[in-house]
């Protein structure tokens, strides 16, 4: 049994067979042969083995004439390993003892020996590591040919393991075989996390290598609640965690019962609860669990899957659906598109390769950028606002004059439209992301731009700190209870109260338990989270008075660390709701 330690992304048990992806994305399955195919089967392995060294002969070839025989002689070891006798007869044994099929003997072996070079001292054999797993490779690609299996024609349960998956492949898992993953990059607001919240399966992220221990069809358990991975585990460790899936799942249900509630705090303080969505259909689930609008539509999921920028009709398709299924009374927050960095790039925009996307060209950076594209948007976004409560809302702000602009463009767009006869709501609410430090500091003017502010954690601590939001190496810098973000948020939510603008925070944050104190002892009476964790929060919100509340954020804001900060919030919680962390 192994366990390892990563970051909890979408709570929740799964356990079963692992589906492993290699870098380059492919499945190497778990496959028996019946007793009398394992002569064929046998036959099929020498046959890889026989082309590989085929292959890697010819490549040495290749790579001796052009670069000289030092570099063609680095394949030498490779032919070495793949003509080694013993490697023939480990593999050969596994088919015919255990009648594995030969790739998932092949990947036994090769990553039993990979584990022996890895656990001598020193360190001396990481080439030759890294030659087995380009062996594995070269063997797994012959001996798999055409059967390399989509991802998204499953007939298994199974658990995803792989090194990364971005946000289009997360989003195109099926869930209904897919019980949970866990990769081994990826940090705690990447978006790959947030769409595994989003498709309410149990993940874990950041784990650190361990794809190359696993082999396809291992037991695994993905535990999203503490942020683990157990491969391989025991009897006991099994029986224990199917009684933990089984209490989570009543745990679930227990609620639903809270969906009908309102969210108030103890002392009479009434809290709006609203979902984040990215797709349009998950409009339904903010009211199943219970939400009083969406507070933040991520728009730039209209991009998956798709060759071309969405149309005008795409884009005001998705906005009516969401507006018509959330109905009168219900706030659809709808944010213009955040392309670039680690979301979606768009199609017309021929980007270079940026040094640094994360600082670049992005978000409504690339929109005030490219007007068509922004002006195709705003249009759809007004024409909803014709059906519902629409509101509008600015990602990325990093400066005045930026939201200045976007409003200029959204009045010509508002002129076009009365010219042309179009009907909207003249005057929609307009709202800014407060994400980046520099639109933090400058609350107090921006508040004076716009209708409502809304926090993104997830990019603000990131921007904060300096600490990509998809790296682990860096995820324990990362934290949303740092004393320095904190004294931007509060700062953010003074002068709104200010300016009587609304803010709401709708970074992950908002959907963490241990926040929610702070949170609201800060001022905040709006949170934007994911639909899921929607029962939680206000279960928690229903259990305290805003004056712990108040006194929890007094202290929580004299503390000096994130660790003081988060263990203090922790505490606080635990004592007034103890179940709360599982
Ligand atoms: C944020 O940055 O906190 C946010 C909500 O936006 P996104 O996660 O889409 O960047
Ligand atoms: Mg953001």
């Amino acid at each position: 049994m192994e366990i390892k330690r990563g970051i909890a992304v979408s709570p929740g048990v799964a356990i079963g067979p692992a589906l492993v992806l290699d870098t380059e994305g492919f499945r190497i399955p778990q496959r028996f042969v019946a007793p009398a195919e394992v002569a064929a089967e046998v036959g099929r392995l020498r046959q890889a083995l026989a082309e590989a060294v085929r292959d890697t002969r010819a490549q040495q070839e290749t790579i001796s004439a052009k670069l000289g025989p030092q570099y063609g002689a680095i394949f030498a070891a490779h032919i070495f390993l793949l003509t080694d006798p013993s490697l023939l007869r480990d593999v050969e044994t596994l088919i015919a003892d255990q009648l594995f099929a030969a790739e998932y003997a092949v990947s036994r072996v090769m990553r039993r020996h990979a584990k022996t070079l890895e656990s001598l001292e020193g360190g001396h054999f990481a080439s030759r590591i890294t030659d087995v797993f380009d062996l594995e490779k070269r063997l797994l690609g012959s001996l798999l040919g055409q059967r390399r299996e989509n991802l998204q024609h499953l007939s298994a349960a199974v658990i995803v393991l792989a090194h990364d998956l971005s946000p289009s492949e997360t989003a195109s898992l099926d869930t209904a075989h897919v019980h949970g993953f866990a990769t081994e990059a990826g940090g705690r607001t990447s978006h790959t996390a947030i769409v595994a919240g989003v498709l309410e399966i149990p993940a874990v992220v950041g784990l650190g290598t361990f794809v190359t221990d696993v082999s396809g069809g291992d037991v695994a358990i993905v535990d999203g609640n503490r942020g683990l991975l157990i491969l391989t585990p025991d009897e006991e460790t099994l029986e224990r965690y199917e009684l933990t899936r089984s209490s989570f799942r009543r745990f679930e249900s227990s609620l639903v019962e809270l969906r009908a509630l309102p969210a108030v705090t103890q002392d009479g303080a009434q809290i709006g609860l609203m979902g984040n969505i990215e797709f349009p259909q998950e409009g339904e689930h903010c009211l199943d669990r219970g939400a009083d609008g969406v507070g933040l539509y991520r728009t730039e999921f209209l991009y998956l899957n798709k060759r071309e920028d969405p149309t005008e009709a795409e884009h005001f398709e998705a906005y009516l659906h969401v507006v018509r299924t959330l109905g009168a009374g219900r706030p659809v927050v709808i944010r213009t598109l955040d392309l670039g960095a680690d979301k979606f790039q768009p199609r017309t925009e021929k980007l270079g390769q940026e040094r640094n996307p994360f600082l670049g060209l992005r978000s409504v950076r690339l929109c005030l950028r490219n007007l068509t594209l922004f002006k195709t948007q705003l249009r759809a976004i007004l024409r909803a606002s014709a059906f519902g409560d629409v509101r509008l809302m600015f990602p990325m702000i990093s400066t005045l004059l930026e939201v200045r602009q976007c409003k200029m463009i959204l009045a010509e767009v508002k002129e076009d439209l009365e010219d042309e006869g179009i009907a909207f709501n003249a005057s929609l609410p307009v709202g800014t992301m407060i994400e980046v430090p520099s639109a933090a500091i400058l609350a107090a003017e921006l508040a004076r731009e716009v209708d409502f502010f809304s926090i993104g954690t997830n990019d603000l601590v990131q921007y904060t700190l300096a600490a990509d939001r998809n790296n682990e190496a860096v995820a324990y810098l990362y934290s949303a209870g740092d004393p320095a973000v904190l004294r931007l948020i509060d700062g953010v939510i003074k002068a709104a109260h200010k300016q009587g603008v609304a803010v709401n925070v709708c970074g992950e944050m908002s959907g963490d338990p241990q926040y929610t104190l702070l949170l609201l002892g800060l001022g905040i009476r709006q949170l934007s989270l994911t639909p899921h964790n929607i029962p939680e929060i206000k279960r928690l919100i229903r259990s305290v008075t805003l004056e712990e509340a108040v006194a929890t954020a007094r202290e929580a804001m004299r503390l000096e660390t994130a660790r003081d900060v988060n263990n203090y919030l922790r505490e606080q919680t635990r004592r007034i709701l103890p179940e709360v962390f599982g």
